[in-house]
């Protein structure tokens, strides 16, 4: 699971302020005999604020990480985008009788000021905020921090033109992005009557309308100890953090129940959707995509740790079956990647990206995919190749349990979509018990190209407008 937060082509991560650095990993290896990853402590406030500690006591630095239970597939309808204006409204000022009041950018100035990051990020499931700085400011960050949690308040000049930061972000990363756009619309088709079908960022049409009470309303009901996990990674101990929080987010009172949240699914199969063409002149290499949709590891724990493996055999870079195949035996893409995503409350998602050496070729290439994906749902993987993935991943556990965020990362946003901190910590036991057998099962469910039993994938072709082959003519209207 160590790998999903730092996805290659998240389709349910919006991060805000700074793009989450990666690849600071350090080689530190657990011992030998380690059954846990983390080994994380955790503890729980009166308020019910859930605090998770990991332990790193190599540098003197710490990142605190608040998860709020809240993201953008939770917002009401005609409201989308509001959960991650909030989020954006969060940096624009609060006021706390006891915690202390700051105005809008001051809190990120006092973390720069003092050499440390901060960041902020909505998902469809959560929406978090951290600071990364040295232990002696953790306190203070903390108090910041709980001091926004239930004293936002934010002047009216600054909502509305945070509204327009919003819009414009939404111009930026998706309207003037055709590989934005199109991954919009795949998505949109995999999840037709579900929430993850609606943009995190929002439709424009409606972000456009959102208002400070609507933002309110939503703070007010979620931004709460009750609704809340913390998680701090760092040269620090549980005393320390228990004793930090207590004197900050413990004078904060705990909020109305929240009951556990049931997103609308329906039950009636999703019909096949043809592949959505788009033509675009900013284009010069056309790309094909397909998106499934399949259990998340709240949904099936079994079935997730089994398609890890998967990803791992299908995807992985230069040796995984689908590179193998379709870029160096066949030359048929220049590139291809393969993902899954896990940590979801709802249905988690694979996705295929390839980009093909020509236009010509993007038939054969979904015929050769297809011809990979059916190999391995028919005859399984190998013995070799299920022992190797499973190496590599527990070998990626380990980097990522010593860098200074990322425990925090990956505790938060598993935690955060179900799953438990004891099915976190065994993770290494439990992918090391992945069999041959698994692997295929999976495979025959989820992604055999002859017999999908789940919900039909859906798959989307990126092409140059001034393009003449076959697909491109398929859709004459095109969609720019
Ligand atoms: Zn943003």
């Amino acid at each position: 699971m160590y790998q999903k937060i730092y996805q290659k082509n998240s389709f349910n991560t919006l991060p805000c302020f700074l793009l989450l650095s990666i690849g600071f990993f350090l080689c530190f290896a657990m011992p030998a005999n380690a059954q846990k990853i983390f080994n994380a402590k955790s503890a729980t406030l009166d308020n019910g604020l859930q605090i998770i500690v990991v332990e790193n006591h190599r540098v003197p630095v710490a990142t605190q990480m608040i998860w709020y239970k809240i993201g953008a597939a939770d917002e009401l309808k005609g409201k989308s985008g509001i959960v991650h204006f909030l989020e954006h409204l969060m940096f624009k000022g609060h006021e706390h009788q006891e915690l202390g009041s700051y105005g809008p950018g001051e809190f990120s100035r006092i973390v720069r000021s003092i050499g440390g990051k901060d960041n902020a990020f909505t998902g469809q499931d959560y929406t978090a905020y951290y600071q990364s700085v040295t232990v002696e400011h953790l306190e203070e960050m903390m108090k910041i921090e709980a001091a926004r949690m239930r004293g936002l308040n934010v002047p009216k000049e600054e909502v509305s033109s945070e509204n327009k930061v919003i819009c414009e972000e939404r111009r930026q990363r998706t309207d003037n992005k055709p590989r934005a756009q199109l991954a919009e619309k795949i998505n949109a088709a995999l999840f037709p009557v579900h929430p993850y079908g609606i943009p995190i960022i929002g439709w424009m049409e409606e972000m456009k309308t959102l208002n400070w009470n609507d933002a309110k309303h939503f703070y007010d009901q979620y931004y709460v100890p009750n609704n809340a996990l913390l998680v701090v990674s760092g040269d620090v101990t549980l005393p320390q953090i228990v004793a930090m929080a207590t004197r900050t987010y413990g004078l904060l009172p705990a909020g109305k129940e929240i009951s556990e949240r049931k997103r609308a699914v329906s039950q009636t199969p999703v019909a096949p959707h043809d592949p959505i063409i788009m033509k675009h002149e900013n284009v010069q290499q056309s790309l094909f995509q397909r998106l499934y949709r399949l259990p998340g590891a709240r949904q099936n724990a079994k079935a997730a740790l089994a398609l890890e493996v998967l990803e791992e055999i299908l995807g992985a870079p230069s040796t995984g079956r689908l590179y193998k195949s379709l870029v160096i035996e066949k030359k048929l893409a220049a590139n291809i990647s393969f993902y899954y995503s896990s940590a979801t409350w709802d249905d988690g998602t694979a996705g295929i990206s390839a980009t093909p050496v020509s236009n010509d070729v993007i038939d054969s290439l979904r015929l050769s995919i297809d011809e990979v994906l059916r190999n391995m749902a028919q005859n399984g993987p190998t013995k070799n190749e299920v022992n190797d993935a499973i190496t590599r991943l527990k070998t990626g556990a380990i980097y990522a349990r010593d860098s200074l965020s990322g425990p925090a990362m990956i505790i938060g946003r598993n935690m955060i979509t179900g799953t438990s901190l004891d099915d976190i910590e065994s993770w290494p036991e439990k992918i090391s018990a992945v069999t041959v057998q698994d692997v295929q099962d999976v495979a025959q469910l989820y992604l055999n190209p002859d017999k999908l039993t789940y919900t039909p994938p859906v798959e989307g072709i990126l092409l140059p407008k001034n393009d003449h082959n076959k697909n491109a003519r398929k859709d004459e209207k095109g969609e720019e």
